[in-house]
C-alpha cells in the first residue's frame, strides 16, 4: 500500500516556531504541546487548564454543554513509547431528570490515563482505533476526554434521589404536586392504604402527658 499524502489541505502559513502538527486544531483548549516536555523517558510535566468544552459531549439525556468551562488537571510523563497522560478533568453536567423532566444541573470529575503513541511509522497502526498518537508535538485530549465523560455519565440523572416522576393523569410533577395529589376516582391500592392511616399526631399527647 502506497503513502496517501497530500490530501490535507492547510490555509495559512505556520510560523516559524509553531508546533508541528499535519491537521490539528491548534487553537483547541484539548490541545496540548509538547514540545516542553521532550522525550527523555521519566520527565513530565504538570499542567492545569480552564478549557472551553467541546460541543455534542454527551447523549439523551445529559451533556456537558459547549463552551462550558471544564478544569483540566493533568500530567505528562514521556515514556518510551509516547507521552502518558493521568489526571481529571471536572465538568459541569446539564440535563433533564429521566423521570420528571425537571433541569438538572451537576458536576462530574472524571479520571484520566491515557497514553499517547509517538506517530507511527508508514503504515503502522493507521487502522488502529483503539490507540492514541501525538499529532507531531501535539496531543490532543478531546477525544479521550470524550470517551472518558460518556463513560462515566449516569445514564438516568433525577432532580432528586426519589423523585416521584410526573402524575399518570395530567402530568403534574408529583414532588412539587405532594402525595395527596390525585384525581378522584380509583385510587391506586398503595395511594388507597396510606389514606386509611390516621395521620393526626396521637404518640405526642400521650408522651406529653
Ligand atoms: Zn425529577
Ligand atoms: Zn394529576
Amino acid at each position: 500500500m502506497s503513502n496517501i499524502k497530500g490530501k490535507s489541505v492547510v490555509n495559512g502559513a505556520v510560523g516559524s516556531g509553531a508546533p508541528t502538527s499535519r491537521n490539528k486544531d491548534l487553537n483547541s483548549d484539548f490541545v496540548f504541546d509538547m514540545r516542553a516536555l521532550g522525550r527523555q523517558p521519566g520527565t513530565f510535566r504538570d499542567e492545569t487548564r480552564t478549557a472551553r468544552a467541546p460541543a455534542g459531549v454527551g447523549s439523551g439525556l445529559v451533556l456537558v454543554l459547549a463552551d462550558a468551562d471544564v478544569t483540566l488537571d493533568l500530567r505528562f510523563e514521556a515514556v518510551s513509547e509516547g507521552v502518558l497522560v493521568t489526571g481529571s478533568a471536572v465538568a459541569p453536567l446539564t440535563g433533564e431528570c429521566a423521570r420528571c423532566l425537571e433541569p438538572v444541573s451537576s458536576t462530574m470529575e472524571v479520571s484520566l490515563q491515557e497514553l499517547y503513541l509517538y506517530q507511527p511509522g508508514p503504515g503502522e497502526g493507521e487502522d488502529d482505533d483503539e490507540e492514541r498518537f501525538l499529532d507531531g508535538d501535539l496531543l490532543d485530549l478531546e477525544p479521550a476526554f470524550r470517551d472518558a465523560v460518556v463513560l462515566a455519565m449516569p445514564l438516568s440523572p433525577l432532580c432528586q434521589e426519589d423523585c416521584p416522576g410526573l402524575c399518570p393523569e395530567c402530568g403534574a410533577r408529583l414532588a412539587e404536586a405532594g402525595p395527596g395529589h390525585g384525581h378522584g376516582g380509583d385510587v391506586d391500592p398503595r395511594w388507597a392504604a396510606l389514606r386509611r392511616l390516621d395521620v393526626s399526631d396521637r404518640s405526642n399527647d400521650r408522651q406529653e402527658s
